[in-house]
């Protein structure tokens, strides 16, 4: 049988295997698999409103069945930070390692260290769009440790485990993550209706 095709609205090698391992059902194709190399805007000042804009810019010029997701980290003491900034807070696009030193440096000897993981999820399908979210919370540790995964996985330890997300496989993290949550919920809802 045809699996039903997705572009996955991302270049993000890591976070492609993960969602694919998710996602079997379905051929999920990245960006370049559909030879998009366009500088797609994330203006939005919200994890949602960012999901939507790479998901309709997709729709709008390949006419593609698509879902795009946005991510941030929201540190509690820090007032939400970097939240929907996350990929860019220390000024470098994706630049984990002075991204994570910045917060580090933020949070200093902060006894508070609760944190959360949040994606959201846009996906336009036959012309109609859903909306999905997940969360993953826990909190900040005070140096890194391990060197799985990418972004902030080396200081964050999820709530229940002993371990941060970079000492993670990708099956054990994707089974908790806020990403593999919202997949679920995308899952579940491709699986019910599709
Ligand atoms: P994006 O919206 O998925 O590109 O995520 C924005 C930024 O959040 C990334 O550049 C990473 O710094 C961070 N991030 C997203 N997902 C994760 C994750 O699963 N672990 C650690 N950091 C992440």
């Amino acid at each position: 049988m045809n699996k039903l095709k997705l572009v996955f609205a991302t270049n993000n090698k890591n976070k492609l295997k993960e969602v694919q391992a998710m996602l079997t059902n379905f051929e999920i194709v990245s960006l370049a698999d559909i030879n998009c190399f366009d500088d797609i805007p994330e203006t939005a000042d919200s994890l949602t409103g960012n999901a939507i804009l790479k998901a309709d810019y997709i729709t709008k010029k390949f006419g593609l069945n698509c879902f795009a997701d946005d991510t941030g980290l929201e540190v509690k003491s820090l007032d939400g930070e970097p939240g929907v900034y996350s990929a860019r807070y220390a000024g470098i696009e994706n630049n984990s390692e002075k991204n994570m030193a910045k917060l580090l440096t933020k949070l200093g000897d902060n006894l508070n260290r609760e944190a959360q993981f949040k994606t959201a999820i846009a996906l336009n399908i036959n012309k109609k769009q859903f909306i999905f979210e997940g969360i993953c919370k826990g909190h900040i540790l005070k140096q890194k440790q391990g060197s799985s995964g990418f972004g902030y996985d080396p200081i964050f330890m999820p709530e229940g485990f002993k371990k941060s997300f970079a000492e993670m496989d990708l099956n054990e993290k994707g089974a908790i993550s806020h990403r593999g949550k919202a997949i679920q919920e995308l899952v579940h809802f491709l699986n019910k209706h599709f």
